[in-house]
């Protein structure tokens, strides 16, 4: 604990799989200063996983072209290659959105990803939380909304395509929330996630957001645990600074809800890393 007090090294052994790279258009800083950040913390494992191109849209603001794909696999196995002290994994995050699943795997086929990310960012091509289209949800019933956002990530869940879910109640992002209860949309979500066997990514991205809230909220996490599905973390940092970030609140989160591991991955292989102790630094 001293020691890494002294040192800075406050995520000692953790990874964050949800880093961005400055090609998705709207993320800033080169990759060695994600790395950077990422050792003066002390994580032990990496993962970029940036916006893979969207098919059913081209905007070069949400994401890399479709032929930049092989240089972004290229950069991240060189940088992975030449750095030392912590791993670097090479992940994707990828767009849900139904009719496009065997294009996407067919694109994903050649490449040596250590896993996928799957989101769900357009419900019946609206782009939910992008802020540009904010005001798609006034007016509307937004208990109907939640419920199709959850069968729609239940979907991206047994879709064959992905290895964990981002960010996975995505849908709070601008604090719209039903007024009833919504546990049963989460129940039914989660009962389809557990039997495709995916992992749920707890992301500190939400606390940046006007939710303020980790990604995903403490009912759903424990109806996780419940049904024990295996969480990773995330930052989905879009800057070097956000390498890590509040990491705590994610750990002390995970741990009200039970969790004392979360999964790493190489190769779309799993294995479990045990959480640090509370109060060991983390
Ligand atoms: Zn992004
Ligand atoms: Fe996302
Ligand atoms: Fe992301
Ligand atoms: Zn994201």
């Amino acid at each position: 604990m001293l020691l890494s007090m002294k040192t800075g090294k406050t995520l000692v052994g953790l990874v964050d799989y949800h880093l961005h790279t400055a090609r998705c258009g709207h993320a800033e800083g080169g990759l060695e200063d994600y790395v950077s950040r990422a050792l003066e913390l002390g994580l032990a494992e990496i993962g970029f996983s940036d916006h893979f191109p969207l098919l059913h849209l081209r905007d070069p603001s949400l994401s890399m072209a479709l032929e930049e794909l092989p240089e972004y696999v290229r950069e991240i196995g060189e940088l992975a290659e030449r750095t030392t002290g912590l791993t670097v994994r090479m992940g994707i995050e990828v767009d849900y959105v139904d009719g496009y699943v065997d294009r996407l795997a067919e694109l994903l086929r050649p490449y040596p990803f250590d896993y996928v990310l799957g989101s769900v960012h357009y419900l019946d091509g609206w782009g939910f939380d992008d802020p540009r289209y904010v005001d798609g949800y006034r007016g509307r019933d937004i208990h109907a909304l939640w419920e199709r956002y959850f069968q729609v990530l239940g979907d991206a869940a047994e879709c064959g395509l992905f290895d964990v879910l981002a960010h996975p109640d995505l849908i709070k992002k601008f604090g719209w929330r039903p007024r009833g209860d919504v546990r049963r949309l989460y129940e039914e979500c989660l009962d389809r996630v557990a039997e495709s066997g995916l992992v749920v990514e707890v992301s500190t991205a939400g606390l940046r957001k006007p939710v303020g809230e980790v990604y995903p909220g403490e009912d759903f996490l424990r109806l996780c645990r419940e049904r024990e599905i295996p969480v990773t973390l995330g930052s989905d940092a879009h800057a070097p600074g956000e390498v890590g970030w509040r990491f705590e609140s994610a750990l002390a989160l995970l741990r009200r809800a039970g969790y004392r591991d979360i999964v790493r991955f190489r190769k779309r292989e799993r294995s479990l890393l045990p959480l640090p102790k509370a109060g060991s630094g983390t």
